[in-house]
């Protein structure tokens, strides 16, 4: 029905907006950093996955070929669904403006650096990626196609299990005592769990 195909258009767009407006400032704002700068091979990595990622969501809005996948789910859920993903891109949103300064979209520490843990960086340390995984649920619903939400889950996933360890450890090594404390006070990815 065409109206997922709105919802699932809808939702791609607001998070494109949202990352494209902070990619933009951070292209203009950007000032000298220290310590690791991405490697080239996780960039590539990165883009392609987004790639990947935006070549499906195409084949799933304006063509047939991944009906094979399409599966039964009441209205009412798939609706549930659109509005899990309008709540996490209202925090995606949230999180890119809490950290201001501080984004960036590859992992570096800047030199003006400073340690957010308010906000969204209240209850988990790496709310980005749990908002991501609010996407997987949101679009495995809107699509109700299997094979969409197995490879949008893999795809993502990779995306950010690969960084976060390297990222801790650098934070580490930045502010020390002070991330270690808010390691041991705030949760990775799902508040008050894990
Ligand atoms: N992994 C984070 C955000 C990734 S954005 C999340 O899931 O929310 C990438 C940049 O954000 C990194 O270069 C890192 O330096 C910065 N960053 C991540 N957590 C931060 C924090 N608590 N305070 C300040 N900067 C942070």
């Amino acid at each position: 029905m065409i109206i997922y195909k709105i919802f699932l258009g809808v939702l791609v767009i607001a998070m494109n907006i949202i990352r494209m407006y902070y990619a933009k400032r951070y292209g203009t704002s950007h000032v000298a950093t220290e310590s690791e700068i991405a490697p080239k091979r996780e960039k590539r990595l990165t883009q392609l996955m987004f790639f990947a990622l935006a070549v499906q969501g195409m084949m799933w809005l304006f063509t047939g070929w991944l009906s094979f996948g399409q599966f039964a789910l009441h209205e009412s859920i798939r609706i549930a669904g659109f509005l899990i993903g309008a709540y996490s891109m209202w925090w995606f949103y949230r999180i890119h403006k809490t950290l201001g300064d501080n984004w960036s979209p590859v992992l570096e520490i800047r030199t003006e650096h400073t340690l957010i843990t308010c906000g969204p960086y209240k209850r988990v340390r790496h709310p980005m990626y749990s908002d991501m995984m609010l996407w997987m649920v949101s679009f495995t619903l809107v699509t109700a196609n299997w094979f969409y939400a197995l490879t949008i889950s893999a795809g993502l996933t990779i995306l950010f299990q690969h960084p976060y360890p390297r990222q801790e450890k650098l934070m580490l090594k930045r502010f020390g005592e002070q991330y270690r404390a808010y390691m041991k006070q705030t949760k990775r990815l799902i508040p008050y769990i894990f």
